[in-house]
Protein backbone atom coordinates (compact mmCIF):
# COMPACT_ATOMS: atom_id res chain seq x y z
CA UNK A 1 0.00 0.00 0.00
CA UNK A 2 1.36 3.51 -0.82
CA UNK A 3 2.34 5.84 2.04
CA UNK A 4 1.54 8.01 3.72
CA UNK A 5 -1.84 7.31 3.49
CA UNK A 6 -5.19 7.88 6.26
CA UNK A 7 -6.84 5.03 6.60
CA UNK A 8 -10.73 5.70 7.49
CA UNK A 9 -13.31 2.84 8.62
CA UNK A 10 -16.56 3.64 7.56
CA UNK A 11 -18.33 0.81 10.28
CA UNK A 12 -16.90 3.15 12.83
CA UNK A 13 -17.95 6.35 11.28
CA UNK A 14 -21.34 4.70 11.23
CA UNK A 15 -21.31 3.45 14.64
CA UNK A 16 -20.06 6.90 16.01
CA UNK A 17 -22.88 8.58 14.48
CA UNK A 18 -25.15 6.27 15.11
CA UNK A 19 -24.77 6.35 19.18
CA UNK A 20 -25.00 10.32 18.72
CA UNK A 21 -28.15 10.13 17.39
CA UNK A 22 -29.45 7.69 19.62
CA UNK A 23 -28.06 9.63 22.65
CA UNK A 24 -29.76 13.19 21.33
CA UNK A 25 -32.91 11.68 20.03
CA UNK A 26 -33.95 11.24 23.41
CA UNK A 27 -33.82 14.87 24.38
CA UNK A 28 -35.16 16.08 20.74
CA UNK A 29 -32.10 16.58 18.45
CA UNK A 30 -31.03 15.35 15.27
CA UNK A 31 -27.99 15.37 13.74
CA UNK A 32 -26.55 17.02 10.89
CA UNK A 33 -23.36 15.34 10.03
CA UNK A 34 -20.20 17.68 9.06
CA UNK A 35 -18.04 16.64 6.34
CA UNK A 36 -15.94 19.75 6.11
CA UNK A 37 -12.45 17.81 7.66
CA UNK A 38 -13.09 14.99 5.31
CA UNK A 39 -13.48 17.86 2.14
CA UNK A 40 -17.23 16.42 1.63
CA UNK A 41 -16.16 12.48 0.83
CA UNK A 42 -19.30 10.54 -0.10
CA UNK A 43 -17.70 7.75 1.57
CA UNK A 44 -17.62 9.44 4.87
CA UNK A 45 -20.91 11.30 3.98
CA UNK A 46 -22.81 7.95 3.16
CA UNK A 47 -21.75 6.66 6.37
CA UNK A 48 -22.61 9.83 8.54
CA UNK A 49 -26.43 8.96 7.05
CA UNK A 50 -26.16 5.47 7.56
CA UNK A 51 -26.02 5.98 11.14
CA UNK A 52 -29.38 7.84 11.23
CA UNK A 53 -28.01 12.06 10.73
CA UNK A 54 -31.02 14.03 8.98
CA UNK A 55 -28.84 15.58 6.50
CA UNK A 56 -25.11 16.78 5.91
CA UNK A 57 -23.34 20.36 6.35
CA UNK A 58 -19.97 21.62 4.73
CA UNK A 59 -18.47 24.96 4.65
CA UNK A 60 -16.92 24.51 1.56
CA UNK A 61 -19.11 25.09 -1.95
CA UNK A 62 -17.24 22.22 -3.68
CA UNK A 63 -17.21 20.44 -0.76
CA UNK A 64 -21.45 20.20 -0.95
CA UNK A 65 -21.33 19.73 -4.54
CA UNK A 66 -19.87 15.72 -3.91
CA UNK A 67 -22.55 15.40 -1.58
CA UNK A 68 -25.69 13.85 -2.52
CA UNK A 69 -28.32 14.53 0.82
CA UNK A 70 -31.66 14.61 1.68
CA UNK A 71 -30.75 18.04 2.78
CA UNK A 72 -27.61 20.05 2.39
CA UNK A 73 -26.51 22.88 4.61
CA UNK A 74 -23.58 25.38 4.20
CA UNK A 75 -22.10 25.92 7.46
CA UNK A 76 -20.23 29.19 6.52
CA UNK A 77 -21.72 32.84 5.39
CA UNK A 78 -21.46 32.43 1.32
CA UNK A 79 -19.05 34.38 -0.37
CA UNK A 80 -20.96 37.22 -1.81
CA UNK A 81 -19.19 36.15 -5.07
CA UNK A 82 -20.80 32.11 -4.81
CA UNK A 83 -24.21 33.34 -4.38
CA UNK A 84 -25.31 31.97 -7.75
CA UNK A 85 -23.12 28.20 -6.92
CA UNK A 86 -24.95 28.19 -3.33
CA UNK A 87 -28.12 28.01 -4.32
CA UNK A 88 -27.19 25.43 -7.01
CA UNK A 89 -25.43 22.90 -3.89
CA UNK A 90 -27.01 23.92 -0.93
CA UNK A 91 -30.86 23.99 0.41
CA UNK A 92 -30.12 25.85 3.45
CA UNK A 93 -27.20 28.12 4.42
CA UNK A 94 -26.16 29.94 7.56
CA UNK A 95 -25.79 33.53 7.26
CA UNK A 96 -25.14 36.51 8.90
CA UNK A 97 -25.82 40.13 6.49
CA UNK A 98 -28.33 41.71 4.29
CA UNK A 99 -26.10 42.46 1.67
CA UNK A 100 -25.30 38.05 1.07
CA UNK A 101 -28.83 37.81 1.61
CA UNK A 102 -30.38 40.04 -1.31
CA UNK A 103 -27.63 38.02 -3.15
CA UNK A 104 -28.99 34.38 -2.34
CA UNK A 105 -33.02 35.73 -3.12
CA UNK A 106 -31.96 37.06 -6.30
CA UNK A 107 -29.50 34.00 -7.23
CA UNK A 108 -32.59 31.67 -6.03
CA UNK A 109 -35.77 33.83 -7.88
CA UNK A 110 -33.31 32.49 -10.82
CA UNK A 111 -33.76 28.49 -10.40
CA UNK A 112 -37.42 29.16 -8.84
CA UNK A 113 -36.73 27.29 -5.82
CA UNK A 114 -36.77 28.97 -2.49
CA UNK A 115 -33.45 29.12 -0.42
CA UNK A 116 -33.28 28.07 3.24
CA UNK A 117 -31.73 30.50 5.76
CA UNK A 118 -31.07 30.16 8.86
CA UNK A 119 -29.55 33.66 10.89
CA UNK A 120 -26.71 32.59 13.24
CA UNK A 121 -27.05 34.42 16.05
CA UNK A 122 -23.74 35.93 17.89
CA UNK A 123 -23.85 34.44 21.79
CA UNK A 124 -20.41 35.25 23.16
CA UNK A 125 -17.65 33.56 21.19
CA UNK A 126 -17.54 36.46 18.60
CA UNK A 127 -17.32 34.53 15.41
CA UNK A 128 -20.26 34.69 13.27
CA UNK A 129 -23.66 35.75 14.72
CA UNK A 130 -25.64 38.80 14.51
CA UNK A 131 -26.52 40.46 17.91
CA UNK A 132 -30.01 39.23 19.29
CA UNK A 133 -30.74 42.58 19.55
CA UNK A 134 -30.03 42.93 16.06
CA UNK A 135 -31.67 39.89 15.32
CA UNK A 136 -35.37 40.88 14.73
CA UNK A 137 -34.89 42.94 11.96
CA UNK A 138 -32.71 40.00 10.04
CA UNK A 139 -35.98 38.49 10.34
CA UNK A 140 -37.83 41.27 8.58
CA UNK A 141 -35.15 41.38 5.82
CA UNK A 142 -35.39 37.75 5.42
CA UNK A 143 -39.35 37.05 5.20
CA UNK A 144 -39.27 40.42 2.78
CA UNK A 145 -37.40 38.12 -0.12
CA UNK A 146 -39.45 36.60 -2.04
CA UNK A 147 -37.00 33.81 -2.38
CA UNK A 148 -35.63 33.43 0.85
CA UNK A 149 -37.32 30.90 3.53
CA UNK A 150 -36.40 31.44 7.31
CA UNK A 151 -35.54 27.89 7.82
CA UNK A 152 -34.22 28.79 11.34
CA UNK A 153 -31.87 30.34 13.96
CA UNK A 154 -28.56 28.89 14.96
CA UNK A 155 -25.57 29.91 16.52
CA UNK A 156 -21.91 28.65 16.62
CA UNK A 157 -19.99 28.64 19.63
CA UNK A 158 -16.31 27.25 20.99
CA UNK A 159 -14.40 27.85 17.35
CA UNK A 160 -12.96 31.05 17.98
CA UNK A 161 -13.13 31.77 21.94
CA UNK A 162 -13.45 28.57 23.71
CA UNK A 163 -16.57 30.19 25.26
CA UNK A 164 -19.05 26.87 26.49
CA UNK A 165 -22.43 26.25 25.37
CA UNK A 166 -24.48 26.55 28.61
CA UNK A 167 -28.42 27.04 29.69
CA UNK A 168 -27.69 30.66 29.96
CA UNK A 169 -26.32 31.03 26.00
CA UNK A 170 -28.57 28.44 24.72
CA UNK A 171 -31.27 29.97 26.77
CA UNK A 172 -30.86 33.61 25.10
CA UNK A 173 -31.36 31.26 21.39
CA UNK A 174 -34.21 29.50 22.66
CA UNK A 175 -36.11 32.61 23.85
CA UNK A 176 -35.21 34.41 20.50
CA UNK A 177 -37.37 31.98 18.46
CA UNK A 178 -39.91 32.27 21.00
CA UNK A 179 -39.65 35.73 20.23
CA UNK A 180 -39.73 35.15 16.44
CA UNK A 181 -42.35 32.87 15.81
CA UNK A 182 -44.63 35.01 18.51
CA UNK A 183 -44.09 37.79 16.52
CA UNK A 184 -44.42 36.11 12.90
CA UNK A 185 -46.78 34.09 13.44
CA UNK A 186 -44.60 31.17 12.14
CA UNK A 187 -42.76 28.12 13.17
CA UNK A 188 -38.92 27.97 12.46
CA UNK A 189 -38.13 24.02 11.18
CA UNK A 190 -34.77 24.66 12.60
CA UNK A 191 -33.18 25.70 16.13
CA UNK A 192 -29.45 24.56 15.47
CA UNK A 193 -27.43 24.69 18.80
CA UNK A 194 -23.87 24.39 17.32
CA UNK A 195 -21.37 21.80 17.15
CA UNK A 196 -19.52 19.26 18.60
CA UNK A 197 -18.73 20.85 21.46
CA UNK A 198 -22.22 21.23 22.25
CA UNK A 199 -22.60 17.59 23.08
CA UNK A 200 -21.81 18.06 26.72
CA UNK A 201 -24.33 20.66 27.68
CA UNK A 202 -26.93 18.69 25.07
CA UNK A 203 -26.65 15.55 27.13
CA UNK A 204 -26.36 17.16 30.75
CA UNK A 205 -28.43 19.74 30.52
CA UNK A 206 -32.63 18.95 31.36
CA UNK A 207 -33.06 22.29 29.64
CA UNK A 208 -32.41 21.32 25.68
CA UNK A 209 -34.89 24.19 25.39
CA UNK A 210 -35.75 25.60 21.78
CA UNK A 211 -32.57 23.40 20.17
CA UNK A 212 -33.18 20.71 18.11
CA UNK A 213 -30.58 20.31 16.06
CA UNK A 214 -26.62 19.98 16.20
CA UNK A 215 -23.96 20.26 12.98
CA UNK A 216 -21.66 17.44 13.98
CA UNK A 217 -18.18 16.99 13.36
CA UNK A 218 -15.07 16.45 15.37
CA UNK A 219 -17.03 14.12 17.84
CA UNK A 220 -18.43 11.58 14.92
CA UNK A 221 -15.20 11.47 12.82
CA UNK A 222 -12.51 10.92 16.13
CA UNK A 223 -14.47 10.29 18.85
CA UNK A 224 -13.90 13.52 20.98
CA UNK A 225 -15.31 16.25 22.64
CA UNK A 226 -13.96 19.22 21.01
CA UNK A 227 -14.24 21.21 24.57
CA UNK A 228 -11.54 18.80 26.71
CA UNK A 229 -10.61 16.98 23.62
CA UNK A 230 -11.54 13.95 25.59
CA UNK A 231 -12.81 10.80 24.29
CA UNK A 232 -16.65 10.37 24.47
CA UNK A 233 -17.70 7.18 26.12
CA UNK A 234 -18.60 4.78 23.83
CA UNK A 235 -17.18 6.03 20.79
CA UNK A 236 -14.50 4.75 18.84
CA UNK A 237 -11.64 7.28 18.55
CA UNK A 238 -9.91 5.24 15.93
CA UNK A 239 -11.51 5.77 13.11
CA UNK A 240 -8.87 7.19 11.17
CA UNK A 241 -5.40 6.47 11.36
CA UNK A 242 -2.15 8.23 9.50
CA UNK A 243 0.53 5.62 8.54
CA UNK A 244 3.59 6.24 7.06
CA UNK A 245 6.49 4.58 6.05
CA UNK A 246 10.33 4.18 8.06
CA UNK A 247 12.64 5.19 5.69
CA UNK A 248 16.10 5.35 7.63
CA UNK A 249 16.71 3.30 11.26
CA UNK A 250 19.87 4.20 12.98
CA UNK A 251 21.62 4.52 16.60
CA UNK A 252 22.12 8.25 17.04
CA UNK A 253 24.07 10.12 19.95
CA UNK A 254 21.76 11.41 22.65
CA UNK A 255 22.63 15.03 22.07
CA UNK A 256 23.22 17.49 18.78
CA UNK A 257 26.85 18.75 18.30
CA UNK A 258 28.11 22.31 17.26
CA UNK A 259 26.40 25.87 17.88
CA UNK A 260 23.02 25.89 17.99
CA UNK A 261 20.37 28.19 16.62
CA UNK A 262 16.89 28.10 15.03
CA UNK A 263 15.57 24.29 13.43
CA UNK A 264 13.71 24.50 10.51
CA UNK A 265 10.31 25.17 12.48
CA UNK A 266 11.70 27.22 15.20
CA UNK A 267 13.92 25.97 18.27
CA UNK A 268 14.12 22.44 18.52
CA UNK A 269 12.73 20.41 21.47
CA UNK A 270 15.69 19.35 23.89
CA UNK A 271 16.73 16.26 24.34
CA UNK A 272 17.13 15.14 27.17
CA UNK A 273 18.23 11.99 27.09
CA UNK A 274 21.72 10.38 27.72
CA UNK A 275 22.27 7.21 26.20
CA UNK A 276 22.44 6.29 22.35
CA UNK A 277 19.09 6.83 20.88
CA UNK A 278 17.31 3.95 19.07
CA UNK A 279 16.02 6.57 15.71
CA UNK A 280 13.97 6.15 12.80
CA UNK A 281 12.39 8.27 10.42
CA UNK A 282 9.18 8.07 8.74
CA UNK A 283 8.34 9.64 5.27
CA UNK A 284 5.90 11.86 6.56
CA UNK A 285 6.25 15.80 7.68
CA UNK A 286 4.30 18.73 8.11
CA UNK A 287 3.05 18.58 4.65
CA UNK A 288 1.14 16.00 5.62
CA UNK A 289 0.18 16.16 9.02
CA UNK A 290 0.09 18.52 12.08
CA UNK A 291 2.77 16.84 14.27
CA UNK A 292 0.68 18.71 17.44
CA UNK A 293 -1.89 16.03 17.09
CA UNK A 294 0.30 13.14 15.85
CA UNK A 295 -0.26 9.69 18.90
CA UNK A 296 2.58 7.25 17.80
CA UNK A 297 2.56 3.64 18.90
CA UNK A 298 3.17 2.79 22.53
CA UNK A 299 6.83 2.63 23.41
CA UNK A 300 7.45 5.09 20.13
CA UNK A 301 7.89 9.15 21.15
CA UNK A 302 8.68 11.51 18.38
CA UNK A 303 11.64 13.97 18.66
CA UNK A 304 10.95 16.25 16.09
CA UNK A 305 9.33 16.91 12.49
CA UNK A 306 10.79 19.38 9.22
CA UNK A 307 8.73 19.91 6.51
CA UNK A 308 9.53 16.11 5.16
CA UNK A 309 10.91 14.17 7.86
CA UNK A 310 9.51 12.76 11.24
CA UNK A 311 12.10 11.59 13.26
CA UNK A 312 10.98 9.31 16.71
CA UNK A 313 13.11 7.40 19.27
CA UNK A 314 11.65 3.45 18.65
CA UNK A 315 12.32 2.89 22.48
CA UNK A 316 12.58 -0.92 22.70
CA UNK A 317 10.99 -1.55 19.05
CA UNK A 318 12.67 -3.61 16.29
CA UNK A 319 11.70 -1.24 13.25
CA UNK A 320 13.30 -1.88 9.67
CA UNK A 321 13.20 0.14 6.66
CA UNK A 322 10.34 -0.59 4.87
CA UNK A 323 8.04 -1.26 8.03
CA UNK A 324 4.82 1.16 8.26
CA UNK A 325 4.03 2.94 11.55
CA UNK A 326 0.01 4.02 12.57
CA UNK A 327 -0.57 7.12 14.16
CA UNK A 328 -3.95 8.11 16.17
CA UNK A 329 -4.71 11.53 15.12
CA UNK A 330 -5.93 14.87 16.61
CA UNK A 331 -8.29 17.17 14.69
CA UNK A 332 -5.39 19.20 13.51
CA UNK A 333 -3.47 16.65 12.29
CA UNK A 334 -6.01 15.17 10.48
CA UNK A 335 -7.34 18.32 8.93
CA UNK A 336 -4.14 18.11 7.92
CA UNK A 337 -3.48 15.29 6.18
CA UNK A 338 -7.07 15.00 4.84
CA UNK A 339 -5.91 18.27 2.91
CA UNK A 340 -2.42 17.56 1.61
CA UNK A 341 -2.32 16.47 -1.66
CA UNK A 342 0.44 13.94 -0.68
CA UNK A 343 -1.38 11.69 1.93
CA UNK A 344 -3.49 9.24 0.14
CA UNK A 345 -7.17 8.90 1.89
CA UNK A 346 -8.28 4.98 1.96
CA UNK A 347 -11.82 3.98 3.08
CA UNK A 348 -12.39 0.63 4.47
CA UNK A 349 -16.03 -0.29 4.77
CA UNK A 350 -15.42 -2.00 8.21
CA UNK A 351 -18.10 -3.43 10.08
CA UNK A 352 -21.98 -2.16 10.06
CA UNK A 353 -23.44 -1.03 12.69
CA UNK A 354 -26.17 -3.13 13.45
CA UNK A 355 -25.55 -5.49 16.40
CA UNK A 356 -21.90 -4.52 17.33
CA UNK A 357 -20.85 -1.87 20.04
CA UNK A 358 -18.22 0.38 19.81
CA UNK A 359 -15.65 -0.12 22.21
CA UNK A 360 -15.21 2.13 25.09
CA UNK A 361 -12.24 4.34 24.81
CA UNK A 362 -9.89 5.47 27.68
CA UNK A 363 -6.89 7.88 27.96
CA UNK A 364 -6.53 10.36 24.90
CA UNK A 365 -7.29 7.79 22.72
CA UNK A 366 -5.63 4.60 21.62
CA UNK A 367 -1.66 5.04 20.47
CA UNK A 368 -1.11 4.49 16.82
CA UNK A 369 0.36 1.11 15.32
CA UNK A 370 3.39 -0.69 13.81
CA UNK A 371 3.17 -3.16 10.84
CA UNK A 372 6.64 -5.17 9.83
CA UNK A 373 7.40 -6.04 6.29
CA UNK A 374 9.29 -9.01 7.22
CA UNK A 375 11.70 -10.47 10.15
CA UNK A 376 11.42 -7.61 12.50
CA UNK A 377 10.02 -8.44 16.11
CA UNK A 378 9.91 -6.94 19.57
CA UNK A 379 13.58 -6.44 21.11
CA UNK A 380 12.27 -8.16 23.94
CA UNK A 381 11.77 -11.91 22.04
C1 LIG B 1 -16.92 23.26 11.70
C2 LIG B 1 -18.29 23.68 12.06
C3 LIG B 1 -19.16 22.78 12.68
C4 LIG B 1 -18.75 21.39 13.08
O1 LIG B 1 -17.81 21.48 14.12
P1 LIG B 1 -17.25 20.19 14.89
O2 LIG B 1 -16.55 20.74 16.06
O3 LIG B 1 -16.37 19.50 13.93
O4 LIG B 1 -18.46 19.39 15.26
C5 LIG B 1 -20.45 23.22 12.96
N1 LIG B 1 -20.84 24.46 12.65
C6 LIG B 1 -20.04 25.36 12.06
C7 LIG B 1 -20.55 26.72 11.77
C8 LIG B 1 -18.73 25.00 11.76
O5 LIG B 1 -17.91 25.89 11.18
Amino acid sequence: MTAPRIDTDLGKIEQNTRILVDRLARVGIRVTGVTKAVLGSPGVAAAMLRGGACGLGDSRVPNLARLSAPLRTLIRTPMLSQAGRVVDVADVSLNTGPTVLAALDHAASRTGRAHGVVLMIELGDLREGIAPDDAPEAVRAVLGHPWLRLAGLGANLACQNGVVPDDRNMGVLSALVEHVEARHGISLDVVSGGNSANLSWALSTGHVGRVDELRLGEAILLGVDPLHRTPIPGLHTDASTVVAEVIEVAVKPARPWGDRAQAAFGDAPARTGTGPVHQAILALGRQDVDPDGLRPPEGVTVLGTSSDHLVVDLGDHLVEVGDEMGFGVGYGAFLRAMTSPFVRKVEHPGRPAQGSRARTSSGSGPPGSITTTASSKPASA
